[in-house]
């Protein structure tokens, strides 16, 4: 089973394959639980990354779990 890339906890967004902090947010936890791969390439055009409070377009997590 590969390893599923780590998703940022505080934006959501899925980091780079052994990349273990978010470059937005250093200091929030990261998690490889997570669900919902989506791609937000307008993220003003998109309900999903107003849900989301995502700004920047990129591949986020719908949902992320920090234990
Ligand atoms: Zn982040």
């Amino acid at each position: 089973m590969p390893a599923q890339p780590f998703a940022c906890g505080e934006c959501h967004m899925i980091l780079a394959d052994k990349v273990d902090q978010c470059p937005r947010c250093p200091t929030a936890r990261v998690s490889t639980d997570w669900q919902g791969f989506v791609i937000i390439m307008q993220p003003e055009r998109s309900e999903i990354a107003k849900r989301l409070q995502v700004s920047q377009p990129g591949q986020y997590a719908l949902k992320v779990n920090i234990y």
